[in-house]
């Protein structure tokens, strides 16, 4: 079996982002691969940790990765501030062909796979395009470790995530795939305050769940547990509505907004002051097809941390995305710039900045890696949608017993999506629209 089956036999999607599926990412050929190993998120401690833990692991994956890929190059790009990591690296890859450690700086988003590939390889992916349409795939840590496990025959049914901020022991650590947030956080020892809310994510693009229902996903990278009346909270809780309404009293027009965006700053069209003003001032600003520079906005949320008045034009642009998509309107001119700005050099926003700013300075601490055994876990409730495409669609039956790794959701024909295994054997208990339900034997 080829790479590009066995990491489809394996359910492998984007561990640290939306989830994108692995196989369909590495379908044609490529000039360069790159591991992204930014982490730009703060708090987040996973990638940082594998790339030591597993370093002879990720490096053969990547390997296999350059060749099917037909790569002539692969890059690890890490921020330079993990010494540690980088020095195992740099002894690890002096010994490899045709793969280098880039370093990055230490800003957000160092992680936005279009920014790693400027910062990489110079190159500047075109508005609302892929790494592909300059030749290059990029690839997510862990995203990488699940490749070697693949090609050892290896399912995805684990995933490691850090959970921290108001927790008594944060912790980096590997869980399988389906159990609940709650019992996540109850390995880094509870909550350390009484009122608690809890984003799933980084804290610029994470979002705030019900931590009593959430189960951890192939995509899952931190829980952050945050006292209920922080600031992070109140943001990420406030609606669009509310936000656009302190918009048209508040917003001064300074444009900070679009002078700190990193997309702005590759050269792409997009100025969310500019979208900020339509929407405040044109009615059925939803379905105008002059609001589409939206669509080529990542979220990132730097937007926010620039803007004086704490708008928050990355949540208009996530609501713009729906309506003008509902309405079926598309970017059809997506440029590929020639330069990126000249000032992007200075405009790079500094992690330790925006750790103080968004009032998280006590929080940010070390989360060791913890690789103890995942057979405490007796029952799993394993979503059906755990990537970008369609759902899978159950292959098991209620009552049905089943061996740890084994396929419980496939591809539905001709569609995107993803396979999803079982990280414990036991007995399907349930099935609904969205999940599965498993018991240990
Ligand atoms: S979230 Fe804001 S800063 Fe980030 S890409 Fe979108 S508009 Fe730019
Ligand atoms: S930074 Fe804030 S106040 Fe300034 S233009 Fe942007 S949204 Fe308006």
């Amino acid at each position: 079996m080829n790479l590009v089956s066995l990491i489809e036999k394996a359910g492998i999607v984007g561990a640290g982002g939306a989830g994108f599926p692995t196989h369909v990412k590495f379908a044609g050929d490529a000039k360069y691969i790159i591991v992204n190993a930014a982490e730009c998120e703060p708090l987040l401690r996973v990638d940082q940790q594998l790339l030591i833990a597993y370093k002879n692991e990720i490096l053969t994956a990547l390997q296999a990765s350059r060749e099917a890929l037909g790569a002539k190059k692969a890059i690890i790009a890490i921020k330079g501030k993990h010494r540690e990591a980088v020095a195992c690296l740099e002894s690890a890859v002096s010994r490899v062909d045709g793969v280098e450690v880039f370093l990055l700086e230490d800003f957000y988003p160092a992680g936005d796979e279009q920014v790693t590939v400027y910062e990489a390889l110079k190159k500047i992916v075109p508005e609302g395009g892929l790494p592909i349409h300059v030749q290059t795939v990029v690839v997510n840590v862990e995203t990488m470790l699940n490749i070697g496990n693949a090609m050892k025959d290896i399912p995805v049914t684990e995933k490691y995530l850090t959970v921290t901020g108001a927790v008594k022991n944060p912790v980096t650590v590997k869980v399988p795939v389906g159990i609940g947030a709650t019992e996540a956080i109850g390995l880094a020892g509870g909550p350390a305050v009484d009122a608690f809310a809890v984003i799933e994510g980084g804290p610029m693009m994470g979002k705030l769940i019900d931590h009593e229902r959430a189960v951890v996903t192939k995509t899952t990278k931190a829980y952050i547990v945050l006292p209920e009346e922080h600031r992070l909270i109140a943001s990420r809780g406030k609606s669009m509505e509310r936000m656009l309404l302190e918009a048209r009293i508040a917003c001064c027009h300074c444009s900070l907004c679009t002078e700190v965006c990193p997309r702005n700053l590759l050269g792409h069209r997009l100025r969310p002051d500019r979208l900020m003003r339509m929407a405040s001032y044109t009615p059925g600003f939803e379905t105008d097809p002059c609001m589409d520079e939206a669509l080529i906005c990542s979220e990132c949320g730097l937007c926010e941390q620039a803007c004086v008045m704490g708008l928050q034009p990355w949540k208009l642009n996530n609501y713009l995305k729906g309506k003008l998509g509902a309405a079926g309107i598309r970017r059809t001119d997506n440029r590929a710039p020639e330069k990126v700005s000249e000032f992007r050099e200075y405009k790079k926003f500094p992690v330790k900045r925006l750790v103080n700013q968004l009032g998280l300075s006590k929080y940010d601490v070390p989360a060791p890696l913890k690789l103890s055994g995942t057979e405490r876990f007796t029952r799993l409730r394993i979503a059906l949608k755990q990537h970008v495409g369609v759902a899978a669609w159950p292959v098991v039956s209620v009552g049905d017993r089943i061996e740890k790794n084994q396929l419980i959701g496939d591809i539905p024909e001709g569609k995107l999506g993803a396979k999803v295994h079982s990280g414990i054997g036991g007995k399907v208990t349930g099935i609904d629209h969205d999940t599965i339900e498993i018991a240990r034997s």
